[in-house]
């Protein structure tokens, strides 16, 4: 089970009479395998976020660039605090002055298995390979197939300037054709693009 404080982060960054986003808590999985999610969040900077179920909590990171096909292609990953899993199929968009303000879409979700180890070969906990700064793993979405690994290259004392790297690794589902324009991109939930998302919640109508 998570701590119980491990959305403290999450909930003291938000005003939940100001936003739609799920005030959610750290809850069990809902199937036999974790999930994860990668939103495309059109905030002050538009970035994808990168979140994988751990420990009744969605682990995240802020993807600059979003996720590559491509085993050559180093993708700088900062940690952002950890999300509620009713999180994983949020999107919609966050009022302006509000923590996150912009539009946010799912740009792909499903399942992942660990595939992590210690230095001799042998399975470890994911949470603990986390721990360790190196974990990977094996996403089924509906966009994103096969092994990642998540690597941390810089650590901090507060965590705050904490910085990793999400690479995909070299297996049958690597691609150099990966790159994703994320203002065209559609949910995977809803097909809806950004602007589509914002159009709607604005009550224009196309
Ligand atoms: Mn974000």
């Amino acid at each position: 089970m998570a701590a119980k404080d491990a959305l403290s982060d999450y909930r003291r960054k938000r005003d939940f009479s100001k936003t739609r986003e799920p005030k959610g808590h750290a809850a069990r999985s809902k199937g036999p395998a974790p999930t994860f999610v990668v939103q495309i969040h059109d905030a002050s900077t538009l970035h994808f976020d990168f979140r994988l179920e751990v420990d009744g909590v969605l682990k995240s990171w802020a993807v600059p660039k979003g996720p590559s096909g491509d085993p050559h292609d180093k993708r700088l990953a900062m940690p952002t605090e950890d999300h509620p899993l009713a999180y994983s199929d949020f999107e919609g968009v966050i009022s302006e002055g509000e923590y996150g303000a912009g539009t946010v879409i799912v740009w792909d979700t499903g399942t992942y298995r660990s595939l992590a180890t210690d230095h001799h070969g042998h399975e470890i906990p994911f949470a603990e390979a986390l721990d360790h700064g190196h974990a990977s793993f094996w996403l089924e979405g509906t966009k994103l197939h096969g092994g990642y690994a998540l690597t941390r290259i810089r650590t901090s004392a507060d965590g705050d300037r904490e910085a990793w790297l999400l690479v995909k690794q070299d297996d049958r589902h690597a691609s150099a054709h990966s790159a994703t324009e994320p203002t065209r991109a559609r949910s995977s939930l809803s097909g809806r693009t950004l602007k589509q998302v914002a159009d709607e919640a604005a009550g224009k109508t196309p």
